[in-house]
This record gives structure tokens, sequence and C-alpha cells, in this order.
């Protein structure tokens, strides 16, 4: 029994690093809590995840879970919330928890309550207002299926003891059969996850195209060993593909150095980068709103100052 089921998010194969950080929030929320994990193949990863405090590691493996198609995925999560008589649903904020626990939501008849911040007494911390804002919401009712903002968590520490691994068997459901997976389609890149990369360099909408995005973005980047991030202009003008797209709408990240080239500083865009530890801007324009949030500022003209950066940058 757990009064905390924690969903655990995969990627081909392995633990997505930021979905961990899930259970930093399970461990503030206090009582037992147990980890759940859906797909095929998971005998390795399952035993990955025994050190960290869990009442147990629930493994729900079937061919039918192969891919994370919400129908699938939302049934058998209730039925380990109901065998693990939990009353509270976590996973860490993503693509795939949108995606999922919306329905898990509405199956276990719960609210839900996404991106939360931190707990204050019996109410949650988060952003409203493309994050300009923060609202305390207080939900009524035993129930509650909660994401929490990896970026406002730190990762789980590691203890010695081990839990117990379990098995869901999900022979005996009769999964939904109306979603078909057709195909996934992965870009292949040597550079870090932007979700998870120590260093970001994002650019803007005067990178015009994407050979110069890749030239000075890329450029930057990689003498940097960073992951590479973009606005919603950059992307929305075909420059590159939209899950480089950071923000309000894309993803938020939180990286130790951030270097945003020729962008404005739109509340959006801001909204994905403000918990970044140390945010460098290059802009022509000094007024530019990104300068407010910026730790280091340069004004000047990006592709004759990019150019220079790295070539210095190289010879470090
Ligand atoms: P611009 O605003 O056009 O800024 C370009 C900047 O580059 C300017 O400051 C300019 O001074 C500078 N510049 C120009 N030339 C040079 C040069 N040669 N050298 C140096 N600097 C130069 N945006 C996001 O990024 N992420 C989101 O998730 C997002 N979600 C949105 C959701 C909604 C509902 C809406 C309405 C908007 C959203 N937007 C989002 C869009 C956002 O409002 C801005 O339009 C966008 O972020 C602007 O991108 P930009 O900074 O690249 O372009």
């Amino acid at each position: 029994m757990a009064a905390t089921l924690i969903l655990i998010e995969l990627d081909s194969g392995k633990v997505k690093r930021a979905s961990l950080n899930a259970i930093t929030l399970a461990q503030q929320l206090g009582g037992d809590y147990a980890l759940l994990l859906l797909g095929t193949d998971l005998e390795e990863v399952t035993a990955s995840l025994t050190g960290y405090g869990a009442s147990a590691v629930i493994a729900a493996e079937d061919a039918a879970l192969a891919e994370p198609t919400a129908d699938r995925y939302a049934a058998v999560i209730v039925e380990a919330l109901k065998k693990a008589s939990a009353n509270t649903l976590l996973a860490s904020s993503s693509t795939f928890s949108k995606d999922i626990l919306p329905r898990t939501a509405a199956l276990f008849d719960a609210p839900m309550l996404t991106d939360v911040l931190g707990i204050e007494g019996p109410a949650f911390r988060r952003p409203i207002n493309a994050g300009s804002d923060l609202a305390l919401v207080q939900l009524e009712g035993d129930r509650r299926v909660l994401t929490a903002r990896a970026t406002a968590f730190s990762a789980p520490s590691a203890v010695a003891e081990k839990s117990p691994i379990e098995k869901l068997d999900v022979t005996a459901l009769s999964l939904p059969n109306d979603t078909e997976f057709i195909s996934r389609e992965e870009r292949k890149s040597d550079r870090p996850d932007l979700g998870e990369a120590r260093v970001v360099v994002a650019g803007g909408r005067p990178l015009k195209d994407t050979e110069t995005f890749e030239r000075l973005v890329g450029g930057l980047a990689d003498v940097l060993g960073g992951a590479i991030g973009a606005t919603r202009a950059a992307v929305d003008s075909g420059m590159v593909p939209n899950d480089y797209q950071i923000g309000q709408t894309g993803k938020i990240i939180a990286p130790e150095l951030y270097i945003g080239l020729g962008i404005s500083g739109a509340i959006q865009h801001l909204a994905g980068i403000k918990d970044s530890r140390v945010i460098v801007a290059i802009n022509k324009d000094a007024d530019a709103p990104i300068f407010q949030m910026a730790t280091y500022g340069l004004v000047g003209d990006l592709h004759e100052l990019v150019p220079q950066l790295i070539e210095s940058l190289r010879e470090v």
C-alpha cells in the first residue's frame, strides 16, 4: 500500500532523468510512495530504480504497452492506483505526462494540477499567466493527479535499502484498442538533450535561416558542449524544428548557463528560462527586455560578435 504512485517516464527504454524529480515532491508530501513503469523489456530499468526509497517498484510489462498511447496507459495506471490503494498520482511535467495524465485523471475521477513548483500548507504553488504570476491552489477531495515541474525539484538522493519489485499483470485487463501507434520520428543528435543540458545556447528571429542558425547557435553550443534551443519566432519561420522551442508553449529549462542570441525576451520565452542559473544575452538593442533578466548582457550585432566568441572559446 502506498499513499502516492509516481509514473516514471522512459525514453527508448531508459529512464528520463527529469521524471525522477517527482520523487522529491512525493517525499515532501510525506507517506509511502511506489514507482510505476509501463512498457516492454523492463527488467533492467526496473532494477535501476530500487534505490530511491519507494515502497515498491511496479512494472507493467506487455507488448500492448510498447508505445505510450494514452488510452492504454491510462487504463493500466488506474489499475495500478487501485492495487496500490494510492490516492495521489504524480509525474514530472513533460509532453508524455501532458498526454497520458488528463485521461488518467478522468478515469480515476480525480482533479489534476500541473506544473507544481512547491507545497505551502495544504496548497500547491504553480505558475499562471505564462509564469508571470504564481497561484496557490488547494484541491478538494482525497484523490489528486499532480505533475511536478522538474526544474523546481532536485533529483532524489539514493538510499541503501532496496525497494521490492512487483509485477502488474495486465493480461487480464481488456485494454482499449482505439488508438493505433503509427511511427516515431527521432532526431539523432550528438548534442545533449535540451531539457537536461547544463549549457543551452538559444537563437531568435535574426538568425534568419537554418544554415546561419547552425553555424552561430550550433557553433557556440558545440564549443561549450551545450544543447541548442530557439524562440517560437525561429521555429515558426522554419529555421529549426519545434522541439527546440523554449518557453510557455515549448520546453521549460533550468541550465547552469543559458545564452540567448538575438532574442527580445518576450514574456512567453522568459517563462521557459527564468530558473536558469546564469543568463547571458546578446542583442543589438540595449532596451531589449531580455537584458532585465540577464546576468550578463552584450549589446551588439550577433553576426559580428558570435563568430569572435566561438573563435576565442576554441583557443581556451
Ligand atoms: P523578436 O521578438 O523579433 O526579437 C528579435 C530580437 O533580436 C530583437 O530584440 C532585436 O533587437 C534582436 N536583433 C535583431 N537583429 C539582431 C542582430 N543582428 N544582433 C543581435 N540582436 C539582434 N515565444 C517563445 O520563444 N516561446 C514560447 O513558448 C512562446 N509561446 C507563445 C505563446 C503564445 C500564446 C503567444 C501569443 C506567443 C508565444 N511566443 C513564444 C512568442 C513570443 O511572444 C515572441 O513573439 C517570440 O518569443 C519572439 O521571438 P524572438 O525574440 O526570436 O523575436
